[in-house]
């Protein structure tokens, strides 16, 4: 049985066919607007409740529910119909709430330092099970509005592109998301990117670039043997030129490895010549990876040295380290395997 999410209006229509045509819009409303369960939509008859309920299944099952930072991160693991599980992050700021959806369970890309990469892939998620992370989200974020969308959990979007495309396009069109809003994270597939680029979608474009020398990348991030940083270089100025937007750089700040005055350099005049925004997160601790994320003086360095050379930049705090829900975290072992380490603001 499907989600009540990979349905489109008229498909739903179909579905409702007998019914009076203000029903259609009522469950609409309430899976979209309100983002309800089937069972939540109490402006519709209890038979009509029962009746869809039988027709759509959630594709998700709430296996552990977690938070940190006092209840302003949250973390949830789903269980998915095959047994498979995902996790999904919810962070609330003054200005805005933001949930961080998994594309994939799992990962291929085999990034060295992030705890998905190094636990394998299992397989592609729906779009109904990629929306009902956004929805389930929206309605534990209630009575705020849940105003942004990143795709920065579990799994690359781009290896899962139609499904991510699919989404996008859902939320723009459903929920009224738009590029300030939308975040899509990738690693580098630069051939999707071009093709990202020709959707004209209402979307921000974030690249995980870590390191901007062939041989530093190489080690990090495996997909850069395919395409290295020339040819992620040509998709960035595809993308730039044919969606007229800014993108930014992920940059994983990594003891000694990636946060010399040299790697500055390097990254300074790749972004530069892009100009590209770029976010330092200081890295989060793996269970595979035995190298620390930078100390705070060198991060700090490493912001003003770019900054110097007129770069934009952003240091991202390390929301939800205590519940293994920051950046790179998500791997299905929280908790139980390790000791908690405590939060802290770079
Ligand atoms: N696969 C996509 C999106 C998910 S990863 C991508 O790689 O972009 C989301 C972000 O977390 C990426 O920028 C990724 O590089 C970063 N990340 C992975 N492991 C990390 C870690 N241990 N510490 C900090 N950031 C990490
Ligand atoms: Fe996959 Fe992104 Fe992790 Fe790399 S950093 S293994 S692409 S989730």
């Amino acid at each position: 049985m499907p989600s009540a999410y990979e349905y489109s209006k008229e498909e739903l229509s179909e579905l409702l066919a007998g019914e009076p045509r203000y029903r259609v819009d009522q469950v609409w409303h309430g899976l979209w607007e309100e983002a309800q369960e089937i069972a939540g939509i109490t402006t519709i008859p209890k038979s009509l409740r029962a009746r869809l309920s039988e027709q759509f299944a959630p594709g998700l099952q709430v296996v552990n529910d977690l938070e940190s930072d006092r209840g302003a991160t949250r973390k949830w693991v789903f269980r998915l119909n095959d047994g498979s599980t995902i996790e999904t992050v919810l962070m609330s700021y003054e200005d805005r709430v933001t949930v961080c959806v998994s594309s994939q369970a799992g990962c291929a890309m085999g990034c060295t330092f992030c705890a998905t990469g190094q636990a394998g892939f299992t397989r592609q998620l729906t779009a109904g099970e990629v929306l009902e992370q956004v929805m389930f989200a929206a309605r534990a974020a209630s009575p705020r509005r849940l105003s942004n969308v990143v795709f920065m959990g579990m799994g690359e979007p781009l290896a899962n592109y139609n499904v991510t495309v699919n989404v996008v396009k859902r939320l723009h069109e459903y929920r009224g998301l738009s590029a300030r809003h939308l975040t899509v994270s990738t690693v580098g597939v630069a051939p999707a990117i071009e093709r990202l680029a020709k959707e004209g979608l209402p979307l921000t474009l974030a690249v995980s670039l870590h390191a901007a020398n062939n041989e530093t990348r190489n080690e990090l991030v495996p997909l850069n043997r395919r395409y290295p940083l020339e040819r992620l270089h040509e998709a960035c100025e595809f993308w730039i030129e044919t969606t007229s937007r800014r993108l930014s750089f992920e940059w994983a700040l990594i003891d000694q490895v990636n946060d010399t005055d040299q790697a500055l350099d390097e990254l300074a005049r790749y972004a530069y010549s892009l100009r590209a925004h770029v976010n330092l997160i200081p890295l989060n601790p793996t269970p595979g990876y035995l190298v620390r994320g930078s100390p705070p003086d060198r991060v700090r360095h490493f912001r003003d040295g770019l900054e110097a050379q007129g770069i934009n930049v952003t240091v991202r705090n390390t929301r939800g380290r205590s519940i293994d829900a920051a950046c790179g975290q998500l791997a299905n072992v929280t908790n139980a395997k390790r000791r908690s380490i405590p939060v802290r603001s770079a």
